[in-house]
């Protein structure tokens, strides 16, 4: 138990268990998914530009192949931990049978804090992650993505060290790859754009429309950045945006386009300035006035410790985990809508899904043809969630707890 409570992978066994007394399972189904099928544990030896080798610790977690090859990220975190990867594979499970592709979960963590690695040395541990997992992973057994850390060009060093390990080029054993090494333009601001995509029909839903909503996003990664760029393009008002040094706040709303420019000159958003703007905590920025939350950077953030204090009447979750089973417990009983991570932020997966599908058909859609798809599915996901919510009483049960127990049974319609 930590301070704020449950841990991640407690509030996930918590839900999981639950979902499986909704769906009247019998309790066979939470020993099997409650714990993984294969944890590989990694040590990687890097030679530093100092000459000294470093080891670094990594984890890949299988959790479930029932639907398919495990899928998920990567971590590069300093403080990632081998029950923190459980729970995030745990997630990807429920995450993919949702959105019916056809994968079971994964996810992958490395503890290293990669802006101090130089290039060099950040190739040679990514070369080395790809080649101790080698033997675990395949386009038909395990396919990799980046998480917090990770990014393209780690994609890239991936499959090109796999790739030679295999003796041909296998494309399809990592998605999220640069758009010049068979990935997609749409990958980059995948799941950002569910995320907006998610809001949008919540709020259609809520208020008949996501006009003029305002919005506060924790993080301003790639998930916290593209989130809040759909959500502008799509009329809602961004009015307060944070990264890990802190953040800023105008309820007049924020020009995002001159936030991107001031975090990627200096680093962090906590340098913008404008009138009517001023700084906010990590802390501060769930509590805002706002009618739409997204918690964009990392687990646990809310809690029950401030769950009382938030004000949103829908919470977006774009990371994995943000919200404790206490917390999603009290909020539900207060009519927040939470629109949890398996499915609020599964526009990367699905565009993974998309790109793992023209990798191992050596065939490409353009940009827009590609968003399609991935807002088709989406939406197909969205109007399945609410049929059943509706149908087992929005006020009795969460959209997670709901859709857990899916992978158990395979992908059905409601
Ligand atoms: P990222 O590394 O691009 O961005 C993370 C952001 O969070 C940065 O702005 C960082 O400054 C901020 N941050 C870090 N520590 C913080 C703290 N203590 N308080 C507040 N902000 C902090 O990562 P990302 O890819 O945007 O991932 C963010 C979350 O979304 C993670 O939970 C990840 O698992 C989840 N996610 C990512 C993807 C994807 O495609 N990138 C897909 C699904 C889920």
């Amino acid at each position: 138990m930590s301070l704020r409570g449950t841990t991640f992978l407690e509030s996930v066994l918590q839900t999981l268990k639950r979902a499986i007394e909704l769906g009247g399972y019998p309790q066979e189904v939470y020993e099997i998914l409650s714990r993984p099928q294969r944890i590989i544990t990694v040590n990687i030896p890097v030679k530093m530009d100092n000459g000294k080798i470093q080891v670094f610790t990594g984890y890949r977690v299988q959790h479930n192949n029932a639907l398919g090859p495990y899928k998920g990220g990567i971590r590069f975190h300093p403080e990632v931990t081998l029950e923190e990867d459980i729970a995030l594979a745990t997630v990807m499970t429920f995450k993919n049978a949702l959105n019916g592709l056809p994968y079971g979960g994964g996810k992958g963590a490395v503890a290293v804090d990669p802006k101090k690695l130089s290039k060099r040395e950040l190739e040679e541990l990514s070369r080395g992650y790809a080649r101790a997992l080698a033997p675990f992973i395949g386009p038909e057994t395990d396919i990799p993505a980046p998480d917090v850390g990770t990014d393209p060009q780690i994609m890239a060093w991936m499959v090109d060290e796999y790739s030679k390990i295999a003796g041909r080029n296998v494309p399809g054993v990592f998605t999220a790859k640069p758009v010049v090494l068979w990935g997609n333009p749409v990958r980059e601001y995948s799941t950002g754009f569910g995320v907006a995509v998610w809001a949008r029909e919540a709020a259609k839903k809520l208020w008949g429309g996501i006009e003029g909503k305002t919005v506060a996003i924790q993080g301003f990664g790639n998930v916290g950045y593209w989130g809040a760029y759909w959500l502008e393009k799509m009329g809602a008002k961004v009015v307060a945006v944070t990264d890990s040094k802190g953040g800023i706040y105008n309820p007049n709303g924020l020009k995002l386009a001159d936030v991107k420019a001031v975090k990627d000159k200096t680093g962090t958003v906590m340098n913008y300035d404008s009138p009517g703007t001023r700084k906010i905590t990590n802390d501060e920025v769930l509590e805002l006035p706002v009618d739409i939350l997204v918690p964009a950077a990392l687990e646990n953030v809310i809690h029950k410790g401030n769950a009382n204090n938030i004000k949103a009447k829908l919470i977006v979750e774009g990371a994995n985990g943000p919200t404790t089973a206490d917390a999603e417990k009290v909020l539900h009983s207060k009519g927040v809508w939470i629109l949890p991570d398996l499915a609020a932020n599964a526009g990367g997966v699905v565009m993974s899904y998309l790109e793992w599908v023209e990798n191992l058909q050596w065939y490409f859609w353009d940009e827009e043809e590609t968003r399609n798809k991935l807002e088709r599915i989406l939406l197909d996901t969205f109007n399945r969630v609410m049929i059943r919510w509706s149908k087992l009483g929005m006020d009795k049960v969460t959209i997670r707890e709901l859709h857990m127990w899916r992978p158990w049974i395979g992908y059905t319609m409601p």
